[in-house]
Formats: structure tokens, C-alpha cells, sequence
């Protein structure tokens, strides 16, 4: 199977390199020159966006749906190289009402698509055990078994087109919304005189616990390091995303908003390039006495 990925930053560099330490015959592009040499530098075959190979797969890990939009159609644009039958995945985190035009034209052109966003960050990546959602037709997901495999500890089938991305921004919105009551409730029990470590080792044996508690705080919050690779910037953009879709949904008024509200309180703390466990730092060193 040969597979082009396109995006090689935190997670599609690490995927692609994955993807070739299992066997597949990977050739990775980025729109930039600094992308293509660091990955390049690693031994993997690289590709300007003018001179993509024909491909079985073309795998794309971009910011946003905007730059997936402007690979799939801006010309030529895969839709006009990609050979009949070959199959766009999109492991991004994207706008599930964009990936849902997209899939119809990539499939009115004669070739497949799977949006198929991924969690783990770049560690996940690395090291093949990314959980992925899956949205799009059985036979597709069949067909990428074995280079999913490779990518995924976990992988789900959630529906057909879109619903992958559907349910990422839900898990992120659910992400997001752990870190700031996270951070509020161990904040309470710092000033209660318990220790940060203590409330979590507690919190991870109850019902309170999550990803955030059980991952984030540890490896990340806790122990000061701030390096998941995983920038404020995305989940910003992801919280806009799951907003904007609950906006279209007709939802009525819940906590969305205030999670929104609360990750866009103050661009500088934590700025969009910063690490985003930064924001329950930021929380817990005003709460902490
Ligand atoms: P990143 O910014 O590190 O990488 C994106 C790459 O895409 C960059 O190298 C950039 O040069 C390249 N790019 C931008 N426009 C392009 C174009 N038109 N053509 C070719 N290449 C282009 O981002 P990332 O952290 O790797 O995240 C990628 C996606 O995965 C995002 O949608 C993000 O929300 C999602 N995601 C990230 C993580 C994480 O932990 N970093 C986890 C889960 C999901």
C-alpha cells in the first residue's frame, strides 16, 4: 500500500514515520521547506505539494479544514491527481460540516473518503497507539485495516462521513471542559490544606476521575513540564468548532459556552502557541494559596 501523508508537524510527521517502520511505502509533504528536511533528515522520503506520487492513500494531518479544503481542491488539488480508487483520510481535526462536502465531491470524483481524527498526541502517534474515530463506509475501513492497525491502539467506527469529526469535537469539548474543573476542584482543596498530588491520587480513585486527571495532571500539569505538543491555539479552534456546531444544532443554552468563553478569556494566558495544559497551570497558580 502506498501512502502519501500530507502535513508532516507534531502528528503527521510521527504517523508517516510510523507508517514506514511498519512496512508501507510512505512519502511525506508539507507546505514548508523546514517540514520536508526535519522529516527528511529522519529517512523519509519527501514531496513538494506540486509533485505529489500517485497514491493508494493520501493521508492529510492539517490545522484546519481550511487547509484540507485547499489540498483536496485547490488546483489541481487531489481531486484532480489522485488516481481513481485511492482514498483521502482525514486524521485532522476538521469541521465536520466542511468534511461532509468534501466527502461528496472526493466521492463524485471516483475515489473514497475516511475522516479519521486521531487522540494521543504526538507520543500516540510515534509509537502507533493513536485512538482513532472513523467516519465513513465499512468496506473503506476494511480495505485500511491493516495501515490503521499500525497507527491505532484503538480505532471506532462512529458512522458514515463526518461523524468521526462529530465525535472528536465532542471528546475535546469534554477535554477542555475536564481541565478548567479539574484544575478548580484540586484549587479548592489546595486552600482546604490538601496537596495537589493527594486530591488527584484521591479524585483517580473515585468517580471524578479522567483523561485529564488521570494523564494530564501528572505528566504534564503537575510536574511542570508543559510539553505535550498539543498547542492552546488547536483547542481553541476546536471549542469554536464544537460551538458553532451546537449553534446549527439548535441546541439550547448549556455549558458549552462557558468553556468557550472561559479558553478565550485572555489570548496571552495561555497564547495560542503555548502547550493547552497551560490553562489549568494558570487556573491552579491563581486558586493556589
Ligand atoms: P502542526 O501545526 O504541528 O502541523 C500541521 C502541519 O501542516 C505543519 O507542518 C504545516 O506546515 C502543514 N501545512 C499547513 N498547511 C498546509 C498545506 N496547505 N499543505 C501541506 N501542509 C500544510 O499541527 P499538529 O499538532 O500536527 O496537528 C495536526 C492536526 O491534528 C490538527 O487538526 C490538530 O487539531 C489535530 N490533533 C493534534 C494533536 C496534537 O496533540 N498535536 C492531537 C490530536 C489531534
Amino acid at each position: 500500500m502506498r501512502i502519501c501523508v500530507i502535513g508532516l508537524g507534531q502528528m503527521g510527521g510521527n504517523m508517516a514515520l510510523t507508517l514506514q517502520s511498519a512496512g508501507f511505502d510512505v512519502t511525506g509533504s508539507d507546505l514548508f521547506d523546514s517540514a520536508r528536511q526535519r522529516l527528511a533528515e529522519q529517512g523519509l522520503p519527501v514531496a513538494t505539494p506540486d509533485e505529489l506520487p500517485s497514491c493508494d492513500v493520501y493521508l492529510l494531518s492539517l490545522p484546519t479544514s481550511a487547509q484540507v479544503r485547499e489540498v483536496i481542491e485547490t488546483a489541481p488539488g487531489l481531486l484532480g491527481l489522485a488516481p481513481k480508487g485511492s482514498v483521502i483520510v482525514d486524521t485532522s481535526t476538521s469541521d465536520p460540516v466542511v468534511s461532509r462536502e468534501l466527502a461528496a465531491k472526493v466521492e463524485a470524483a471516483g475515489l473514497a473518503w475516511l475522516d479519521a481524527p486521531v487522540s494521543g498526541g504526538p507520543k500516540g502517534a510515534a509509537t502507533g497507539r493513536l485512538g482513532m474515530l472513523l467516519g465513513g463506509e465499512t468496506a473503506t475501513i476494511e480495505r485500511l485495516a491493516p495501515m490503521l492497525e499500525a497507527m491505532s491502539a484503538r480505532y471506532t467506527h462512529v458512522g458514515g462521513s463526518g461523524s468521526g469529526h462529530v465525535v472528536k469535537l465532542t471528546n475535546n469539548y469534554l477535554c477542555a471542559a475536564h481541565l478548567l474543573t479539574t484544575a478548580e476542584a484540586v484549587a479548592m482543596a489546595a486552600r482546604a490544606g490538601v496537596d495537589p498530588a493527594a486530591c488527584l491520587a484521591g479524585v483517580n480513585s473515585g468517580s471524578g476521575r479522567s483523561a485529564v486527571s488521570e494523564v494530564n495532571f501528572p505528566e504534564w500539569i503537575l510536574s511542570g513540564r508543559f510539553d505535550s505538543g498539543f498547542t492552546t491555539g488547536l483547542m481553541r479552534k476546536d471549542l469554536r468548532l464544537a460551538r458553532d456546531a451546537a449553534e446549527r444544532l439548535d441546541m439550547p443554552p448549556g455549558l458549552l459556552q462557558a468553556v468557550v468563553e472561559a479558553w478565550h478569556a485572555d489570548p496571552e494566558r495561555p497564547a495560542d502557541g503555548d502547550d493547552f495544559n497551560r490553562i489549568a497551570g494558570a487556573l491552579l497558580a491563581d486558586a493556589t494559596p
